[in-house]
């Protein structure tokens, strides 16, 4: 059986004056996060750890955060493409787990839509999916809540058992 791991990473600014989307979900707050697209964080975690195993770049080569296109663009439509060029390039999702870092706002009450999002987005079993999240103790940009950061990581099969 073919495997492949791979890891995303994003961080993104919060501000005024943006809604906050994370893992495909709108989260009530008073500020959202800054970014080209619509900024969802955990979405963009999730793209690079997919493309990363499936051995496709990164989400900068993919969609460019100074094309016109991926302006405001929606992440989970992002997503979609990428789900496309994974599964066209013979892999599907064994697991994916997420750790979300956030000081404010806390996200336990939100975790459990995300995930359900996030399956849903990926075709796969709310199982397949975990999402954790934790505050920085109140250290640097991300406890100081200037900023919300993902860490993903997933593990593809081959889709040919070989
Ligand atoms: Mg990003």
């Amino acid at each position: 059986m073919a495997l492949r791991i791979g890891l995303g990473h994003d961080i993104h600014r919060l501000a005024t004056g943006r809604p906050l989307r994370l893992g495909g979900v709108q989260i009530p707050f008073s500020h959202g996060l800054d970014g080209h697209s619509d900024a969802d964080v955990v979405l963009h975690a999730v793209c690079d750890a997919l493309l990363g195993a499936a051995g496709l770049g990164d989400i900068g080569e993919h969609f460019p955060d100074n094309d016109p296109a991926y302006r405001g663009a929606d992440s989970a439509k992002l997503l979609g493409r990428v789900m496309e060029q994974v599964r066209a390039a013979g892999w599907r999702v064994v697991n994916l787990d997420l750790m979300i870092h956030a000081q404010q706002p806390r996200l336990g009450p939100h975790k459990a839509v995300m995930r359900a999002r996030i399956a849903e987005l990926l075709a796969v079993a709310i199982q397949q999916i975990n999402v954790k999240a934790g505050t920085n103790e109140g250290l640097d940009a991300i406890g100081r809540a200037e900023a919300i950061a993902c860490q993903a990581i997933v593990l593809l099969e081959s889709r040919s058992g070989g």
